[in-house]
């Protein structure tokens, strides 16, 4: 490494990965410095409950990684990723043991909904199909960054996306669309009433039409590691077990880009109170299973879905976000899970599986909710308790001590609320820029926020070697 370094990049997550990369891609010299032990950050696959039995503690399907243009301009297959689909990309099932589905053909997922509402899924999402490379390149980025490529689907998209997931609802008659458009809304851990909430509904229905909901083989750790050994083919160096606490730790450097919280950065950084305003937001309850077979969902569907959703109702899903942003104890939660192992036997012993679930909880929430998760489940998978082999759960506190972005247990390191929806960390023409200089926050925090896209990391990147050129 030379005396002088071009980047030090602060976290090994996949946006701090993505940003070390493309900056040694064109030909900066950058070192990562990453608290823990093993990069990943959020996107890491581990040995949780059992010996075998390989779990991604945090991100598990990857529906905004398999289409993002920062990951597809790079050679990460090359590096090891390989992305598994499953028949289904999505479940939704309902107690009378019918199944909403998402998945690669638009009239199978619309007549899941009935045929009060197939036509109207259909109208809803048809302007989009056959456009994902532009409406990801737009809409994956600060609205103020140029012009969109596609400035009538841009416009078109905004005013779909901009509106609250319970007015989209409104084009549907029936329950099962009306939970469905809920439950993939709910990925944003706000209630569907919510500003915004029908473009994250939008985006991941759409993501399931054109690119699929995939698990990378071997799990989310893949991820990273192509993404590390990307960087590290371009001469990046990476440390690990490192937390940086100080800037005046870290050797010197043209640039320092921040793959951590607007908080976290202030503090390092000494930038005051320059992210005091910025709000953090509820947190979920994880549980990562070991089973001696696949999930007993009584809906078929459920048994070949990668992601299986569990809300009978957008009335319950509402209830359940509504009371982990007010601060309630969870009763009927909303759960998101995941079956890697259908499609993966790198995951468990050969007829065993791993299974992945999270409900909502309040930020901080110190109560224990394996009796309400495993009762919800029981509701659509009768005998599931039957086959837990092991358990690993971990409520907010759990999942902040794994990684210091996810402030009181926030997955997503910023709530999806009011103006910080579509405006964070704060007001500015690069959001990826601070008060200082040479310092750059590329975190899940900036633009276009929360998910493994590495789309975050890729937009400071630009930031960062422009600045570079220009000094
Ligand atoms: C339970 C859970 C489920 C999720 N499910 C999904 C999913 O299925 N699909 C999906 O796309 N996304 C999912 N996510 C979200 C996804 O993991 C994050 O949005 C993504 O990882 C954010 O990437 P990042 O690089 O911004 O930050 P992170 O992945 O959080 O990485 C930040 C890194 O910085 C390190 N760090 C922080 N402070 C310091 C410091 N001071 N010094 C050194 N290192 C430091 C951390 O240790 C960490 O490794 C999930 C998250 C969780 C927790």
């Amino acid at each position: 490494m030379p005396s002088m370094l071009d980047a030090v990049v602060v976290g090994a997550g996949p946006n701090g990965l993505t940003a070390a990369a493309e900056l040694a891609r064109r030909g900066f010299a950058v070192e990562v410095f990453e608290a823990a032990e093993t990069v990943g950050g959020g996107a890491r696959t581990e040995e949780l409950t059992l010996p075998g039995f390989r779990h991604d503690p945090c991100s598990a399907v990857h529906p905004l990684g398999i289409g993002s243009p920062a990951f597809k301009a790079m050679p990460l297959a090359r590096h090891g990723l390989e992305w598994l689909q499953a028949p289904l990309s999505l479940a939704h099932p309902f107690p009378d043991g019918s199944a909403a589905v998402l998945t690669g053909s638009v009239g199978e997922s619309a007549m899941s909904l009935g045929p009060a509402d197939a036509g109207a899924y259909r109208r809803l999402v048809a302007p989009y199909l056959g456009h994902w490379d532009t409406l990801a390149e737009d809409f994956l980025r600060t609205p103020w960054d140029g012009l969109p490529r596609d400035p009538y689907r841009w416009v078109r998209f905004g005013l779909d996306a901009l509106q609250p997931a319970a007015l989209l609802s409104r084009r549907f008659r029936g329950e099962k669309a009306r939970a469905l458009i809920a439950g993939l809304a709910g990925h944003a851990i706000a209630p569907p009433g919510s500003l915004a909430t029908a473009g994250v509904a939008l985006l991941f229905a759409l993501a399931a039409h054109e690119n699929g909901w995939p698990v990378p083989r071997g799990g989310s750790q893949a991820v990273s590691d192509a993404l590390a050994s990307l960087l590290r083919e371009h001469g990046g160096a990476i440390r690990t077990g490192t937390e940086v606490k100080r800037l005046d730790e870290l050797p010197p450097a043209r640039a320092y880009v921040f793959d951590t919280s607007p908080t976290a950065l202030a503090r390092i950084a000494g930038l005051g109170g320059a992210y005091d305003h910025y709000r953090y937001g509820a947190s979920c309850f994880k549980i990562d299973y070991a089973l001696s077979g696949p999930v007993p969902w009584t809906a078929e569907e459920a048994r070949r879905a990668g992601t299986v959703h569990v809300g009978p109702t957008a009335g319950e899903i509402e209830a359940a976000l509504r009371a982990a942003v007010s601060g309630r104890d969870p009763s009927v939660p909303f759960l998101i899970t995941a079956q890697p192992s259908l499609v993966d036997p790198t995951r468990a012993p050969e007829g065993r599986h791993v299974f992945w679930v999270y409900g909502h909880v309040p930020a901080g929430w110190e109560g224990d909710a394996t009796e309400v998760i495993e009762r919800q489940l029981e509701r659509f998978a009768p005998g599931f308790r039957d086959l837990v082999l092991a358990r690993a759960v971990a409520g907010p506190p759990g999942i902040a001590r794994r990684n210091a972005n996810y402030v009181g247990g926030d997955i997503a390191t910023g709530a999806f609320a009011g103006l910080q929806t579509v405006i964070r960390p704060k007001l500015a023409r690069v959001p990826y820029a601070t008060a200082h200089p040479a310092v750059f926050l590329c975190s899940s925090a900036t633009p276009p926020g929360p998910g493994v896209h590495g789309m975050s990391g890729h937009h400071a990147a630009k930031a960062v070697w422009r600045r570079l050129r220009a000094a």
